[in-house]
């Protein structure tokens, strides 16, 4: 049996969902293939703080008000740092103040699905595992799945998109060049209820270098606490995870006594996530999320990216799937958009997670974003990814952090910190 679509989209998590539908809202024809059979499921590794850079894409799919009437919390984040609080004040979680959405996969994920369920000229095939790739004159142009009874099907389309995740089948099977960079921190987290939210909901992380801890309030009153720290600890901690946690929640500044709460889920480990990266087309298939991009997810990033990664393919590809122009420029055009909006955050990002110490820049912007409220402000767009690297490493910002740090050490402050507790 074979089956004719413009799009093929394997992968029903947030960049397939998101991206299927933002084609299928184009007039094309598409086909979702997941091979998980209940569309319930949801990803369990994943602490689900979206940053602030997709909430636009979230409006845009409509979901924005589901995740709010779902109990998600707009977030922001409060970070700690040796020098002491980095508080944005104007990150306040109020209506669309430039904030992020928290909500459990639990919930997020199956609100994606129904919302595929729901968009005409989309067809979401649950339980089709891709095993196989269609390859004529060196392109891509279709998939081979098996269904939940063992049955093969052949799926052809114009375009196919790998939305399969960070160990990508379809990546392999397509041969794309793939990069890994190391991660040197371990991770442990769990949920837990019954704990009071931080004022405002605030998110707050504790960059203790190198290890690095955060809590993120969620829906259902649901606290999911974090530990990452570097990986030379990871035999002290395997014994007892929890014990663990709560040593190093005990010794924070304004962290929540996890002891004191209620554990409503068991405790998650990763020891060895590396950063994956691969290029966002390759041999006329796309890559969205992170089948493209999987960075470390201590700075939260992923979700995000899948969504806005989803949401750039569609925007290039759709007029030539419409017939309109060349399929291999737009899908060139999507490749370079993708490494120009997230090459910079990358590259950061894999050099933190080599556990090295602050470097002089993060030192010195991070001292004086605790000491200045504008700076607080330029580091939170940057943690929410709304900004690129050039232009939270702008030349004014730099001067602005050596001039407030200069005023600390003569005794002269510029600005107080504003104080939000
Ligand atoms: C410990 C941890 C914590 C994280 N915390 C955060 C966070 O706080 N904030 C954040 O933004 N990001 C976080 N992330 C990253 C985030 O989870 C991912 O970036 C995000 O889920 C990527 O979405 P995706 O749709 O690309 O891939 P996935 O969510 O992995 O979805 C891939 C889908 O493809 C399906 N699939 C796979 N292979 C096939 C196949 N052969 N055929 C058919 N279907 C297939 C899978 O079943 C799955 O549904 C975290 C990740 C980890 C590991």
């Amino acid at each position: 049996m074979e089956n004719q679509y413009d799009a093929v989209v394997v992968g029903g998590g947030i960049a397939g969902c998101a991206a299927a539908v933002l084609l299928a809202r184009r007039g094309l024809r598409v086909a979702l293939l997941e091979r998980h059979g209940n569309p319930a499921h949801f990803k369990k590794l994943c602490t689900h703080s979206i940053p602030a850079s997709a909430t636009g894409t979230l409006q845009r799919l409509g979901l924005a008000e589901a995740i709010e009437a779902r109990g998600g919390i707009r977030n922001c984040n409060d970070i700690f740092v040796r020098w002491g609080w980095i508080r944005d004040p104007q990150m306040d979680p109020s209506p669309h103040a430039g904030h992020g959405y928290s909500i459990r996969r639990e919930v997020l994920d199956p609100l994606l699905r129904q919302l595929a369920l729901d968009t005409p000229n989309l067809e979401l095939l649950a339980g089709h595992a891709v095993t196989g790739l269609i390859d004529e004159q060196d392109r891509i142009c279709g998939v081979v799945a098996t269904d939940s009874q063992g049955a093969s099907c052949r799926f052809r389309a114009k375009l196919v998109v790998a939305a399969d995740g960070r160990h990508s089948t379809l990546a392999q099977l397509c041969g794309v060049p793939t990069k890994r960079k190391p991660h040197h921190r371990f991770a442990y987290f769990a949920y837990y209820k019954g704990l009071q939210f931080p004022k405002d909901n605030r998110s707050k992380l504790w960059f203790m270098m190198p290890d690095v801890a955060y809590v993120f309030p969620n829906d259902d009153g649901q606290l999911v606490a974090v530990c990452a720290p570097h990986k030379d600890r990871l035999s002290e901690w395997k014994s007892d995870p929890e014990g663990k946690m709560f040593e190093f929640f005990d010794a924070l500044p304004e962290a929540p006594a996890l002891r004191q709460g209620q554990r409503v889920s068991p405790v998650f480990g990763v020891a060895d996530l590396p950063n994956i990266l691969r290029p966002a087309a390759h041999r006329g298939m796309a890559l969205v999320g992170d089948a493209a991009l999987a960075a470390d997810p201590i700075w939260g990033v992923g979700c995000g990216w899948a969504l806005q990664s989803a949401e750039w393919l569609a925007d290039a590809v759709a007029e030539a799937l419409l017939g309109r122009e060349p399929l291999p420029a737009a899908l060139q055009r999507y490749r370079k958009r993708h490494r120009r909006e997230l090459a910079g955050h990358e590259f950061l990002i894999s050099d933190f997670a080599t556990g090295r110490p602050f470097n002089f820049i993060e030192r010195l912007m991070f001292s004086a974003a605790t000491r200045d409220s504008g700076l607080a402000h330029n580091v939170a767009l940057f943690g929410g990814r709304s900004i690129g690297v050039l232009q939270f490493l702008a030349p004014g910002k730099i001067l602005r952090s050596i001039w407030v740090n200069l005023r600390h050490w003569i005794g002269k402050p510029v600005v107080r910190q504003p104080q939000i507790s």
